[in-house]
Protein backbone atom coordinates (compact mmCIF):
# COMPACT_ATOMS: atom_id res chain seq x y z
CA UNK A 1 0.00 0.00 0.00
CA UNK A 2 1.62 3.83 -0.83
CA UNK A 3 2.23 5.62 2.35
CA UNK A 4 -0.22 7.93 3.40
CA UNK A 5 0.08 11.69 3.28
CA UNK A 6 0.90 12.91 6.67
CA UNK A 7 2.66 16.08 6.22
CA UNK A 8 1.05 19.57 3.95
CA UNK A 9 3.90 22.38 3.45
CA UNK A 10 2.02 25.56 2.89
CA UNK A 11 4.98 28.40 1.27
CA UNK A 12 3.91 31.88 2.39
CA UNK A 13 2.46 33.56 5.11
CA UNK A 14 -0.35 36.27 3.38
CA UNK A 15 -4.17 35.69 3.62
CA UNK A 16 -3.62 32.79 1.44
CA UNK A 17 -1.53 30.37 3.13
CA UNK A 18 -3.05 31.27 6.60
CA UNK A 19 -6.14 31.00 5.32
CA UNK A 20 -5.41 27.43 3.75
CA UNK A 21 -3.57 26.21 6.64
CA UNK A 22 -6.80 27.07 9.12
CA UNK A 23 -9.09 25.03 6.30
CA UNK A 24 -6.79 22.12 5.93
CA UNK A 25 -5.75 22.17 10.12
CA UNK A 26 -9.54 22.32 11.14
CA UNK A 27 -10.31 19.25 9.22
CA UNK A 28 -7.01 17.07 8.92
CA UNK A 29 -4.80 18.52 12.05
CA UNK A 30 -5.40 17.53 15.30
CA UNK A 31 -8.41 19.24 15.94
CA UNK A 32 -9.67 17.36 13.51
CA UNK A 33 -9.12 13.88 12.19
CA UNK A 34 -5.35 13.85 13.92
CA UNK A 35 -3.67 12.79 10.60
CA UNK A 36 -1.92 15.73 9.14
CA UNK A 37 0.40 17.65 10.11
CA UNK A 38 0.23 21.62 8.67
CA UNK A 39 3.46 23.69 8.38
CA UNK A 40 3.32 27.52 7.17
CA UNK A 41 6.86 28.72 6.39
CA UNK A 42 6.96 32.14 5.61
CA UNK A 43 9.29 34.73 4.79
CA UNK A 44 10.20 37.06 8.00
CA UNK A 45 11.81 39.73 4.93
CA UNK A 46 8.87 39.62 2.41
CA UNK A 47 5.82 41.05 3.65
CA UNK A 48 2.39 39.96 2.41
CA UNK A 49 0.82 42.04 0.06
CA UNK A 50 -1.24 43.57 2.32
CA UNK A 51 -4.48 44.58 -0.15
CA UNK A 52 -7.29 42.64 -0.22
CA UNK A 53 -9.78 43.98 2.06
CA UNK A 54 -13.16 43.43 0.94
CA UNK A 55 -14.59 39.61 1.05
CA UNK A 56 -17.87 37.61 -0.71
CA UNK A 57 -20.05 36.02 1.93
CA UNK A 58 -18.60 33.14 1.85
CA UNK A 59 -16.05 33.67 3.98
CA UNK A 60 -18.49 33.80 6.63
CA UNK A 61 -19.03 30.03 6.53
CA UNK A 62 -15.16 29.47 6.03
CA UNK A 63 -14.24 31.21 9.19
CA UNK A 64 -16.94 29.52 11.36
CA UNK A 65 -16.19 26.27 10.41
CA UNK A 66 -12.49 26.72 10.94
CA UNK A 67 -13.75 27.92 14.82
CA UNK A 68 -13.05 31.49 14.80
CA UNK A 69 -14.96 34.12 16.33
CA UNK A 70 -17.25 36.37 14.80
CA UNK A 71 -16.59 39.21 17.60
CA UNK A 72 -13.10 38.67 17.77
CA UNK A 73 -12.82 39.18 14.24
CA UNK A 74 -14.80 42.65 14.31
CA UNK A 75 -12.46 43.90 17.08
CA UNK A 76 -9.26 42.74 15.52
CA UNK A 77 -9.77 43.58 12.31
CA UNK A 78 -11.32 46.84 12.40
CA UNK A 79 -13.80 44.66 10.29
CA UNK A 80 -17.01 46.04 8.58
CA UNK A 81 -19.81 44.58 7.40
CA UNK A 82 -19.58 44.47 3.26
CA UNK A 83 -23.12 44.22 1.21
CA UNK A 84 -22.30 44.61 -2.47
CA UNK A 85 -20.50 46.73 -4.77
CA UNK A 86 -21.76 50.02 -5.73
CA UNK A 87 -20.54 51.38 -9.19
CA UNK A 88 -20.57 55.06 -9.78
CA UNK A 89 -19.68 56.46 -13.10
CA UNK A 90 -19.23 53.06 -15.22
CA UNK A 91 -21.77 53.44 -17.85
CA UNK A 92 -22.00 56.98 -19.07
CA UNK A 93 -19.79 59.28 -16.63
CA UNK A 94 -23.40 61.26 -15.59
CA UNK A 95 -23.83 62.08 -12.25
CA UNK A 96 -27.36 60.03 -11.93
CA UNK A 97 -24.68 57.02 -13.56
CA UNK A 98 -24.81 54.66 -10.18
CA UNK A 99 -26.24 51.27 -9.62
CA UNK A 100 -25.61 48.17 -7.00
CA UNK A 101 -24.76 44.69 -7.07
CA UNK A 102 -26.02 43.42 -3.88
CA UNK A 103 -24.91 40.43 -2.35
CA UNK A 104 -28.52 39.20 -1.14
CA UNK A 105 -30.21 37.42 -4.53
CA UNK A 106 -33.68 38.94 -5.75
CA UNK A 107 -36.61 38.43 -3.42
CA UNK A 108 -38.10 34.87 -4.72
CA UNK A 109 -35.51 34.61 -7.58
CA UNK A 110 -36.01 30.32 -6.64
CA UNK A 111 -38.98 29.94 -7.47
CA UNK A 112 -39.90 33.13 -9.98
CA UNK A 113 -38.78 34.78 -13.14
CA UNK A 114 -38.22 37.79 -11.16
CA UNK A 115 -35.95 39.59 -13.93
CA UNK A 116 -38.38 38.19 -16.41
CA UNK A 117 -41.25 39.96 -14.80
CA UNK A 118 -39.49 42.71 -13.93
CA UNK A 119 -38.36 43.87 -17.76
CA UNK A 120 -42.18 42.93 -18.88
CA UNK A 121 -43.64 45.59 -16.33
CA UNK A 122 -40.96 48.01 -15.02
CA UNK A 123 -37.98 47.99 -17.14
CA UNK A 124 -37.48 51.99 -16.39
CA UNK A 125 -37.28 51.29 -12.73
CA UNK A 126 -33.83 50.20 -11.06
CA UNK A 127 -33.53 46.46 -11.25
CA UNK A 128 -31.60 45.94 -8.42
CA UNK A 129 -34.01 47.94 -5.68
CA UNK A 130 -37.22 46.46 -7.95
CA UNK A 131 -36.22 42.92 -6.90
CA UNK A 132 -34.05 42.77 -3.79
CA UNK A 133 -34.19 44.79 -0.65
CA UNK A 134 -30.94 45.55 -0.15
CA UNK A 135 -30.50 48.58 -2.29
CA UNK A 136 -32.47 50.88 -0.06
CA UNK A 137 -31.11 49.16 2.98
CA UNK A 138 -27.40 50.08 1.84
CA UNK A 139 -28.60 53.24 -0.06
CA UNK A 140 -29.95 53.98 4.05
CA UNK A 141 -26.75 53.35 5.30
CA UNK A 142 -28.39 49.90 7.70
CA UNK A 143 -26.27 47.21 9.00
CA UNK A 144 -26.93 43.86 7.56
CA UNK A 145 -27.90 42.68 11.19
CA UNK A 146 -29.41 43.35 14.47
CA UNK A 147 -27.26 43.52 17.66
CA UNK A 148 -29.52 40.49 18.16
CA UNK A 149 -28.41 38.63 15.40
CA UNK A 150 -26.34 35.48 16.86
CA UNK A 151 -22.73 35.62 15.15
CA UNK A 152 -22.16 34.78 11.46
CA UNK A 153 -26.21 35.23 10.99
CA UNK A 154 -27.65 37.68 9.03
CA UNK A 155 -30.69 39.25 7.66
CA UNK A 156 -28.97 41.10 4.48
CA UNK A 157 -26.20 38.53 3.06
CA UNK A 158 -22.94 40.05 4.05
CA UNK A 159 -19.07 39.86 3.63
CA UNK A 160 -16.74 41.77 5.15
CA UNK A 161 -14.58 44.71 4.91
CA UNK A 162 -11.27 44.72 7.29
CA UNK A 163 -7.61 45.49 7.30
CA UNK A 164 -5.77 42.33 5.93
CA UNK A 165 -2.35 42.69 7.75
CA UNK A 166 -4.75 42.62 11.11
CA UNK A 167 -6.64 39.71 9.50
CA UNK A 168 -3.20 38.04 8.64
CA UNK A 169 -2.28 38.07 12.56
CA UNK A 170 -5.55 36.88 13.58
CA UNK A 171 -5.73 34.02 10.80
CA UNK A 172 -2.03 32.87 12.46
CA UNK A 173 -2.71 33.29 15.84
CA UNK A 174 -5.71 30.71 15.49
CA UNK A 175 -4.04 28.45 12.96
CA UNK A 176 -1.11 27.92 15.61
CA UNK A 177 -2.56 28.78 18.85
CA UNK A 178 -5.36 26.18 18.30
CA UNK A 179 -5.56 24.13 15.28
CA UNK A 180 -1.60 23.30 15.94
CA UNK A 181 -0.16 24.59 12.65
CA UNK A 182 3.36 24.96 12.62
CA UNK A 183 4.99 27.75 12.12
CA UNK A 184 8.51 28.69 10.38
CA UNK A 185 9.42 31.95 9.70
CA UNK A 186 12.56 31.72 7.41
CA UNK A 187 12.97 32.55 3.68
CA UNK A 188 12.93 29.40 1.04
CA UNK A 189 16.47 29.69 -0.52
CA UNK A 190 16.08 25.95 -2.62
CA UNK A 191 13.68 23.23 -3.54
CA UNK A 192 14.89 19.53 -3.13
CA UNK A 193 13.41 17.25 -5.39
CA UNK A 194 12.93 13.18 -5.78
CA UNK A 195 13.85 11.45 -8.64
CA UNK A 196 10.52 11.27 -10.34
CA UNK A 197 10.67 15.41 -10.30
CA UNK A 198 7.85 15.44 -7.15
CA UNK A 199 9.00 18.27 -4.35
CA UNK A 200 10.78 16.65 -2.04
CA UNK A 201 11.44 19.16 0.96
CA UNK A 202 11.62 23.13 0.70
CA UNK A 203 15.31 24.34 1.56
CA UNK A 204 15.37 27.20 4.54
CA UNK A 205 17.69 29.66 5.52
CA UNK A 206 17.85 29.07 9.16
CA UNK A 207 16.07 26.00 9.72
CA UNK A 208 17.23 23.40 7.62
CA UNK A 209 14.99 21.42 4.85
CA UNK A 210 11.04 21.09 5.27
CA UNK A 211 9.81 18.09 4.44
CA UNK A 212 6.37 17.03 3.17
CA UNK A 213 4.24 15.15 0.82
CA UNK A 214 1.91 17.85 -0.66
CA UNK A 215 3.52 21.46 -1.22
CA UNK A 216 1.10 24.38 -1.64
CA UNK A 217 2.19 27.30 -3.47
CA UNK A 218 1.02 30.49 -1.87
CA UNK A 219 3.98 32.59 -2.42
CA UNK A 220 2.38 35.64 -3.75
CA UNK A 221 2.89 36.94 -7.13
CA UNK A 222 6.50 35.35 -6.74
CA UNK A 223 4.79 31.82 -7.26
CA UNK A 224 7.72 30.35 -6.03
CA UNK A 225 7.30 26.58 -6.58
CA UNK A 226 4.23 26.34 -9.31
CA UNK A 227 5.82 29.12 -11.60
CA UNK A 228 9.47 29.47 -10.24
CA UNK A 229 10.45 25.67 -9.67
CA UNK A 230 7.92 24.09 -11.90
CA UNK A 231 8.07 26.56 -14.82
CA UNK A 232 3.84 26.66 -15.21
CA UNK A 233 3.17 29.32 -17.46
CA UNK A 234 0.79 32.35 -16.87
CA UNK A 235 -2.36 32.22 -19.28
CA UNK A 236 -2.50 36.18 -19.53
CA UNK A 237 -5.38 38.51 -19.71
CA UNK A 238 -4.24 41.76 -20.67
CA UNK A 239 -5.81 41.46 -24.26
CA UNK A 240 -8.91 40.92 -22.61
CA UNK A 241 -8.94 42.85 -18.91
CA UNK A 242 -5.78 45.46 -19.30
CA UNK A 243 -5.16 46.85 -15.82
CA UNK A 244 -1.54 45.98 -14.72
CA UNK A 245 -1.09 48.09 -12.05
CA UNK A 246 -2.70 49.75 -8.72
CA UNK A 247 -1.92 52.97 -6.48
CA UNK A 248 -3.13 52.01 -2.69
CA UNK A 249 -3.46 54.02 0.07
CA UNK A 250 -5.39 54.49 3.55
CA UNK A 251 -6.97 57.70 4.51
CA UNK A 252 -8.75 58.83 7.35
CA UNK A 253 -12.29 59.12 7.91
CA UNK A 254 -13.67 62.92 7.41
CA UNK A 255 -14.75 62.94 10.63
CA UNK A 256 -14.50 59.78 13.58
CA UNK A 257 -18.42 59.13 13.13
CA UNK A 258 -18.43 59.28 9.66
CA UNK A 259 -20.79 56.81 8.27
CA UNK A 260 -19.12 53.24 7.37
CA UNK A 261 -20.11 52.54 3.74
CA UNK A 262 -21.73 49.27 3.67
CA UNK A 263 -20.65 48.38 0.13
CA UNK A 264 -17.55 48.74 -1.73
CA UNK A 265 -17.70 51.33 -3.66
CA UNK A 266 -16.47 51.28 -7.15
CA UNK A 267 -15.86 54.35 -9.23
CA UNK A 268 -14.85 54.81 -12.75
CA UNK A 269 -12.35 57.43 -13.81
CA UNK A 270 -11.44 58.56 -16.95
CA UNK A 271 -7.88 56.70 -16.23
CA UNK A 272 -9.60 53.67 -14.65
CA UNK A 273 -11.31 52.99 -11.47
CA UNK A 274 -10.98 53.49 -8.01
CA UNK A 275 -12.29 51.46 -4.92
CA UNK A 276 -13.18 52.63 -1.20
CA UNK A 277 -13.71 50.47 1.09
CA UNK A 278 -14.46 51.96 4.69
CA UNK A 279 -13.62 50.28 8.00
CA UNK A 280 -14.77 51.53 11.04
CA UNK A 281 -11.42 53.35 12.16
CA UNK A 282 -10.59 54.46 8.38
CA UNK A 283 -10.80 53.82 4.82
CA UNK A 284 -8.21 51.93 1.90
CA UNK A 285 -8.64 53.41 -1.65
CA UNK A 286 -6.86 52.25 -4.59
CA UNK A 287 -6.69 53.39 -8.38
CA UNK A 288 -6.25 50.53 -10.70
CA UNK A 289 -5.08 51.11 -14.31
CA UNK A 290 -3.39 50.30 -17.44
CA UNK A 291 0.06 51.22 -17.87
CA UNK A 292 -0.61 50.88 -22.03
CA UNK A 293 -2.96 53.45 -21.64
CA UNK A 294 -2.15 55.85 -18.33
CA UNK A 295 1.20 57.38 -16.49
CA UNK A 296 1.40 56.24 -13.33
CA UNK A 297 1.85 60.44 -13.04
CA UNK A 298 -1.31 60.73 -14.28
CA UNK A 299 -2.45 57.73 -12.21
CA UNK A 300 -1.73 59.36 -9.31
CA UNK A 301 -3.11 62.74 -9.50
CA UNK A 302 -6.38 61.02 -10.56
CA UNK A 303 -6.25 59.33 -6.88
CA UNK A 304 -5.88 62.43 -5.39
CA UNK A 305 -8.75 64.09 -6.88
CA UNK A 306 -10.76 61.22 -6.24
CA UNK A 307 -10.32 61.76 -2.67
CA UNK A 308 -10.41 65.77 -2.61
CA UNK A 309 -14.25 64.33 -4.35
CA UNK A 310 -14.86 61.85 -1.73
CA UNK A 311 -13.98 64.12 1.12
CA UNK A 312 -11.08 61.53 2.21
CA UNK A 313 -9.55 63.08 5.61
CA UNK A 314 -5.64 62.68 6.08
CA UNK A 315 -3.46 60.51 4.24
CA UNK A 316 -1.95 57.39 6.88
CA UNK A 317 -0.12 56.05 4.29
CA UNK A 318 1.50 57.50 1.46
CA UNK A 319 0.70 56.03 -2.22
CA UNK A 320 1.89 52.40 -3.06
CA UNK A 321 2.37 51.32 -6.38
CA UNK A 322 1.14 47.74 -7.29
CA UNK A 323 2.59 46.36 -10.19
CA UNK A 324 0.88 42.80 -11.51
CA UNK A 325 0.87 40.76 -14.55
CA UNK A 326 -2.98 39.88 -15.27
CA UNK A 327 -3.66 36.32 -15.78
CA UNK A 328 -3.84 32.80 -13.99
CA UNK A 329 -1.67 29.37 -13.94
CA UNK A 330 -2.28 26.98 -17.20
CA UNK A 331 -2.31 24.23 -14.33
CA UNK A 332 -2.93 24.74 -10.67
CA UNK A 333 -1.87 21.43 -9.62
CA UNK A 334 1.20 20.09 -10.95
CA UNK A 335 2.26 16.95 -9.46
CA UNK A 336 2.70 17.54 -5.73
CA UNK A 337 2.27 21.01 -5.43
CA UNK A 338 -0.92 22.97 -5.99
CA UNK A 339 -0.78 27.20 -5.92
CA UNK A 340 -3.32 29.24 -3.98
CA UNK A 341 -3.58 33.13 -3.97
CA UNK A 342 -1.71 35.16 -6.10
CA UNK A 343 0.78 32.17 -6.93
CA UNK A 344 -1.68 30.93 -8.89
CA UNK A 345 -3.00 34.11 -10.80
CA UNK A 346 -4.04 37.50 -9.99
CA UNK A 347 -6.76 39.37 -13.04
CA UNK A 348 -7.68 42.87 -11.18
CA UNK A 349 -9.99 43.54 -8.13
CA UNK A 350 -12.94 44.22 -9.46
CA UNK A 351 -15.87 41.99 -7.54
CA UNK A 352 -12.88 41.39 -5.33
CA UNK A 353 -13.19 37.71 -6.21
CA UNK A 354 -9.66 36.50 -5.54
CA UNK A 355 -9.91 35.52 -1.35
CA UNK A 356 -12.91 33.90 -3.08
CA UNK A 357 -10.88 31.69 -4.97
CA UNK A 358 -8.34 31.18 -2.54
CA UNK A 359 -11.61 30.01 -0.40
CA UNK A 360 -12.64 27.60 -3.07
CA UNK A 361 -9.22 26.21 -3.24
CA UNK A 362 -8.87 25.52 0.34
CA UNK A 363 -12.20 24.10 0.40
CA UNK A 364 -11.63 21.43 -2.49
CA UNK A 365 -8.09 20.43 -1.52
CA UNK A 366 -10.13 19.78 2.35
CA UNK A 367 -12.51 17.85 0.97
CA UNK A 368 -10.61 15.69 -1.59
CA UNK A 369 -7.15 15.57 0.12
CA UNK A 370 -5.43 12.70 -1.52
CA UNK A 371 -5.09 9.71 1.21
CA UNK A 372 -1.80 8.90 -0.58
CA UNK A 373 0.50 10.19 -3.62
CA UNK A 374 -0.56 7.71 -5.79
CA UNK A 375 -4.46 9.73 -6.12
CA UNK A 376 -2.78 12.92 -6.67
CA UNK A 377 -2.98 12.67 -10.47
CA UNK A 378 -6.64 12.47 -10.49
CA UNK A 379 -7.40 14.68 -7.65
CA UNK A 380 -5.03 17.25 -9.60
CA UNK A 381 -6.94 16.86 -12.73
CA UNK A 382 -10.33 17.55 -11.07
CA UNK A 383 -8.91 20.57 -9.29
CA UNK A 384 -7.56 21.97 -12.43
CA UNK A 385 -10.30 21.02 -14.49
CA UNK A 386 -12.53 23.06 -11.81
CA UNK A 387 -10.41 26.24 -11.74
CA UNK A 388 -10.02 26.63 -15.12
CA UNK A 389 -13.60 26.93 -15.52
CA UNK A 390 -14.01 29.15 -12.90
CA UNK A 391 -10.82 31.65 -14.33
CA UNK A 392 -12.94 31.49 -17.40
CA UNK A 393 -15.94 32.72 -15.92
CA UNK A 394 -14.44 35.27 -13.42
CA UNK A 395 -12.78 36.93 -16.52
CA UNK A 396 -16.55 36.62 -18.33
CA UNK A 397 -18.39 38.11 -15.57
CA UNK A 398 -15.24 41.45 -14.89
CA UNK A 399 -15.25 41.65 -18.80
CA UNK A 400 -19.12 42.61 -19.06
CA UNK A 401 -18.74 45.69 -16.57
CA UNK A 402 -16.85 47.04 -19.41
CA UNK A 403 -18.39 45.58 -22.90
CA UNK A 404 -21.19 47.53 -21.67
CA UNK A 405 -19.77 50.74 -20.73
CA UNK A 406 -20.56 54.33 -22.97
CA UNK A 407 -17.69 56.15 -21.48
CA UNK A 408 -16.13 58.29 -24.17
CA UNK A 409 -13.60 59.80 -22.87
CA UNK A 410 -10.59 57.63 -22.81
CA UNK A 411 -8.47 54.99 -25.47
CA UNK A 412 -9.05 52.82 -22.36
CA UNK A 413 -12.49 52.61 -21.91
CA UNK A 414 -13.57 52.38 -26.10
CA UNK A 415 -11.00 49.54 -26.26
CA UNK A 416 -12.47 47.56 -23.70
CA UNK A 417 -15.59 47.81 -25.07
CA UNK A 418 -14.19 46.75 -28.92
CA UNK A 419 -15.50 42.96 -30.00
CA UNK A 420 -12.03 41.92 -30.70
CA UNK A 421 -11.74 41.70 -26.67
CA UNK A 422 -14.17 40.27 -25.27
CA UNK A 423 -13.89 36.18 -24.98
CA UNK A 424 -16.59 33.75 -27.14
CA UNK A 425 -18.72 33.12 -24.18
CA UNK A 426 -19.59 36.38 -22.99
CA UNK A 427 -20.12 37.61 -26.80
CA UNK A 428 -22.62 34.62 -27.38
CA UNK A 429 -23.95 35.37 -24.03
CA UNK A 430 -24.74 39.10 -24.60
CA UNK A 431 -26.75 37.91 -28.25
CA UNK A 432 -28.91 35.55 -26.49
CA UNK A 433 -29.50 37.82 -23.39
CA UNK A 434 -30.65 40.04 -26.30
CA UNK A 435 -34.08 38.18 -26.04
CA UNK A 436 -34.22 37.06 -22.22
CA UNK A 437 -32.99 37.37 -19.37
CA UNK A 438 -29.38 35.48 -18.31
CA UNK A 439 -30.56 31.79 -16.62
CA UNK A 440 -29.91 28.68 -15.16
CA UNK A 441 -29.30 27.03 -19.15
CA UNK A 442 -26.18 29.64 -19.60
CA UNK A 443 -24.41 29.26 -16.12
CA UNK A 444 -25.53 26.10 -14.81
CA UNK A 445 -23.05 24.70 -12.27
CA UNK A 446 -24.26 23.87 -8.55
CA UNK A 447 -21.30 26.06 -7.59
CA UNK A 448 -20.91 28.65 -10.07
CA UNK A 449 -18.47 31.71 -9.15
CA UNK A 450 -20.82 34.60 -9.72
CA UNK A 451 -24.99 33.13 -9.63
CA UNK A 452 -26.91 34.21 -12.58
CA UNK A 453 -28.27 37.10 -10.06
CA UNK A 454 -24.82 38.39 -10.02
CA UNK A 455 -25.31 38.82 -14.25
CA UNK A 456 -28.70 40.30 -13.99
CA UNK A 457 -27.71 42.89 -11.54
CA UNK A 458 -24.59 43.95 -13.47
CA UNK A 459 -26.44 43.83 -16.91
CA UNK A 460 -29.55 45.27 -15.83
CA UNK A 461 -28.29 48.03 -13.65
CA UNK A 462 -26.06 49.07 -16.74
CA UNK A 463 -29.23 49.45 -18.60
CA UNK A 464 -29.20 46.19 -20.95
CA UNK A 465 -32.05 45.99 -22.52
CA UNK A 466 -33.05 43.25 -24.71
CA UNK A 467 -33.88 43.80 -28.39
CA UNK A 468 -37.27 41.43 -28.23
CA UNK A 469 -38.03 40.67 -25.00
CA UNK A 470 -40.51 37.47 -24.81
CA UNK A 471 -43.54 37.81 -22.70
CA UNK A 472 -43.70 35.10 -19.91
CA UNK A 473 -46.60 32.82 -19.68
CA UNK A 474 -49.28 34.32 -17.56
CA UNK A 475 -49.28 32.20 -13.99
CA UNK A 476 -45.11 32.69 -14.42
CA UNK A 477 -46.10 36.85 -14.35
CA UNK A 478 -48.17 36.55 -12.23
CA UNK A 479 -46.24 34.65 -9.51
CA UNK A 480 -43.30 37.15 -10.20
CA UNK A 481 -45.09 39.68 -9.50
CA UNK A 482 -46.33 38.59 -6.21
CA UNK A 483 -42.80 38.29 -5.65
CA UNK A 484 -42.04 42.01 -6.31
CA UNK A 485 -44.69 43.03 -3.95
CA UNK A 486 -43.38 40.73 -1.44
CA UNK A 487 -39.94 42.57 -1.76
CA UNK A 488 -41.48 46.30 -1.58
CA UNK A 489 -43.06 44.79 1.69
CA UNK A 490 -40.16 43.48 3.47
CA UNK A 491 -37.63 46.09 2.53
CA UNK A 492 -40.57 48.94 4.61
CA UNK A 493 -40.20 46.14 7.22
CA UNK A 494 -36.94 45.94 7.40
CA UNK A 495 -36.14 49.62 7.22
CA UNK A 496 -37.39 50.16 10.71
CA UNK A 497 -35.53 47.45 12.29
CA UNK A 498 -32.24 47.46 11.19
CA UNK A 499 -29.40 49.67 13.09
CA UNK A 500 -27.54 51.98 11.04
CA UNK A 501 -23.85 50.39 10.16
CA UNK A 502 -21.42 52.38 12.46
CA UNK A 503 -24.11 51.71 15.53
CA UNK A 504 -23.71 48.08 14.75
CA UNK A 505 -20.31 47.69 14.55
CA UNK A 506 -19.86 49.78 17.62
CA UNK A 507 -22.28 47.77 19.64
CA UNK A 508 -20.53 44.91 18.56
CA UNK A 509 -17.09 45.87 19.47
CA UNK A 510 -18.18 46.93 23.06
CA UNK A 511 -20.84 44.35 23.58
CA UNK A 512 -19.86 41.14 21.47
CA UNK A 513 -22.68 39.51 19.52
CA UNK A 514 -24.70 36.50 20.92
CA UNK A 515 -23.50 33.34 20.16
CA UNK A 516 -24.14 30.73 17.13
CA UNK A 517 -26.43 28.47 17.48
C1 LIG B 1 -4.43 46.02 -5.78
C2 LIG B 1 -5.04 44.76 -5.26
C3 LIG B 1 -6.28 44.80 -4.62
C4 LIG B 1 -6.88 43.63 -4.17
N1 LIG B 1 -8.12 43.68 -3.60
C5 LIG B 1 -8.75 42.53 -3.26
C6 LIG B 1 -10.04 42.52 -2.67
O1 LIG B 1 -10.65 43.55 -2.42
N2 LIG B 1 -10.59 41.32 -2.38
C7 LIG B 1 -9.96 40.14 -2.61
O2 LIG B 1 -10.53 39.08 -2.38
N3 LIG B 1 -8.70 40.13 -3.07
C8 LIG B 1 -8.09 41.27 -3.41
N4 LIG B 1 -6.82 41.24 -3.88
C9 LIG B 1 -6.09 39.96 -3.89
C10 LIG B 1 -5.61 39.67 -2.45
O3 LIG B 1 -4.77 40.72 -1.99
C11 LIG B 1 -4.84 38.36 -2.40
O4 LIG B 1 -5.56 37.35 -3.05
C12 LIG B 1 -4.63 37.93 -0.95
O5 LIG B 1 -4.06 38.95 -0.20
C13 LIG B 1 -3.77 36.69 -0.88
O6 LIG B 1 -2.43 37.01 -1.17
P1 LIG B 1 -1.36 35.85 -1.05
O7 LIG B 1 -1.42 35.30 0.33
O8 LIG B 1 -1.57 34.92 -2.17
O9 LIG B 1 0.04 36.55 -1.30
P2 LIG B 1 0.90 37.52 -0.36
O10 LIG B 1 0.06 38.32 0.55
O11 LIG B 1 1.81 38.26 -1.27
O12 LIG B 1 1.75 36.53 0.55
C14 LIG B 1 2.88 35.87 0.06
C15 LIG B 1 3.60 35.17 1.21
O13 LIG B 1 4.63 34.37 0.67
C16 LIG B 1 5.80 34.53 1.46
N5 LIG B 1 6.96 34.22 0.64
C17 LIG B 1 7.22 34.62 -0.64
N6 LIG B 1 8.41 34.13 -1.04
C18 LIG B 1 8.89 33.38 -0.01
C19 LIG B 1 10.05 32.61 0.21
N7 LIG B 1 11.01 32.48 -0.74
N8 LIG B 1 10.21 31.99 1.40
C20 LIG B 1 9.28 32.08 2.36
N9 LIG B 1 8.15 32.81 2.21
C21 LIG B 1 7.96 33.44 1.05
C22 LIG B 1 5.74 35.97 1.93
O14 LIG B 1 6.53 36.15 3.09
C23 LIG B 1 4.24 36.11 2.21
O15 LIG B 1 3.99 35.65 3.51
C24 LIG B 1 -6.20 42.40 -4.32
C25 LIG B 1 -4.93 42.36 -4.90
C26 LIG B 1 -4.36 43.52 -5.37
C27 LIG B 1 -3.01 43.45 -6.02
Amino acid sequence: MAEPLRSVVILGGGSAGWLVAGVLAAEWGARGQGSVQVTVVESPDTPAIGVGEGTWPSMRATLHRIGLDETELVRACDAAFKQGSSFQGWVDGSAADRYLHPFTLPTGADDADVAAAWLHDAPAQPFAHSVCVQPALCDAGLGPKQVATPAWGAVLNYGYHFDAVKLGLLLRRHATQVLGVRHVADTVTAVRSHDNGDIAALTTAAHGDIAGELFIDCSGMASVLLGGHFGVPLVRARGVLFNDRALAVQVAHATPDAPVACTTVATAHREGWTWDIALPERRGVGLVYSSAHTTDEAAEQALQAHLSRSAAGDLITTPRRIGFEPGWRERFWHRNCVAVGLASGFIEPLEASALALVELSAAMIRDELPASRDEMALVARRFNESFQYRWARIVDFLKLHYALGRRDDADYWREHREPRTLPDSLAEWLQLWQHRAPSRSDLYRHDEVFPVASYQYVLYGMGFRPRQARTPAAAGLQAARTRLQDNERLARRLMGGLPRHRELLQHIRQHGMPAAR
